[in-house]
Parts: structure tokens; sequence; C-alpha cells
């Protein structure tokens, strides 16, 4: 069914302060399912391929050093209108602008270090799954 996945990933802030099951358990709770899931590591190069349509702000530096300091969770979610719920059930890219009870607003850091990333589109989703998983790797 088109539209039914987006992709995310649980920031190095997230997992180093041992978030990734706390995270999880949120988005399962809010009836997204796992059909993609891996832990890893960034390089540099791979963090700016991922990030080049920020590639002009002048955050891009600090954004891709950052996502390529850590272990990032990497994972395709499914559920009915997957992008949109996420993207509430995540919160605003600032955590001092999100809502009670959303993601970053419980575990985010900073504007920076903000947990989880979220895709923003149907067309962004599929490309972002397809940049970190085989179709033998989705179920
Ligand atoms: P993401 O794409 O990670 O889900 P988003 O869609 O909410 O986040 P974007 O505008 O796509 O926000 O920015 C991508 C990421 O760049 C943000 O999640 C954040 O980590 C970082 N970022 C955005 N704005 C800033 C900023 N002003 N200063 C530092 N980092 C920023
Ligand atoms: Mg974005």
């Amino acid at each position: 069914m088109a539209g039914n996945i987006t992709f995310t990933m649980i920031k190095p802030d997230a997992v180093e302060a041992n978030n990734i099951g706390p995270i999880l358990n949120m988005i399962n709770k809010a009836g997204f399912k796992i059909v993609a899931m891996k832990y890893m590591k960034l390089s540099g190069a791979q963090a700016g391929q991922f990030y080049a349509v920020h590639k002009e702000r002048p955050f891009y530096g600090e954004l891709t050093e950052y996502m390529s300091n850590g272990p990032i969770v990497a994972a395709v979610l499914s559920k009915d209108n997957a992008v949109a719920d996420y993207r509430k059930l995540i919160g605003a890219t600032d955590p001092s602008k999100a809502e009670e009870g959303t993601i970053r607003k419980t575990f985010a850091k900073s504007i920076a270090a903000n947990a989880v990333h979220g895709s923003d589109s149907d067309e962004n989703a599929e490309i972002e799954a397809n940049f970190f998983f085989s179709q033998l790797e989705r179920f």
C-alpha cells in the first residue's frame, strides 16, 4: 500500500542516553510496526549523503559530524498515514517547541541533538528506506 511506511533513525544522543528501548516502546504503542531495523554507525560521508538536502544550510557541518559521531538505530516503520502520524509522534525539530508526550519533548537534548529523525514525505520515506535497507531486509 503506497504511503504506509516512514523511515526513522534513533540519533546518537538518544542511543548514548540508553533511550533505544523507551523510544521503540513509544513507536510500537503509537501503532507502528517495525518492518526493518539495524544498529550501525554512519561515516561522515554517509551522513552527508543522507542529509544532502541541507548542504547549503549553516548547520550542515555540525549535523553531519553529529550524526556520524556515534551509533544510531535505523528503522522502517509501517502504519496507515505513517509519515504524517510519525511526524506528529516525534514533535517539532526544536524540542523546546515540541508538544508534551512527543518523542522529542521527552528525549531530545537540543535542536541538533533531537533524538530521532522522521521522513517528511512518502517519496523521501522510500528514498531513505532504500538508502539503508535492501528489499531482503524489509518484512
Ligand atoms: P529530521 O530530518 O532529522 O527528522 P526535521 O525534519 O524535524 O528533522 P530538518 O529541517 O529536516 O528537521 O533538519 C534536519 C536536522 O538538522 C534536524 O533534525 C536537526 O538535527 C538539525 N538541525 C535543524 N535545524 C538546526 C539548527 N538550527 N541548528 C542545528 N541543527 C539543526
Ligand atoms: Mg527533515
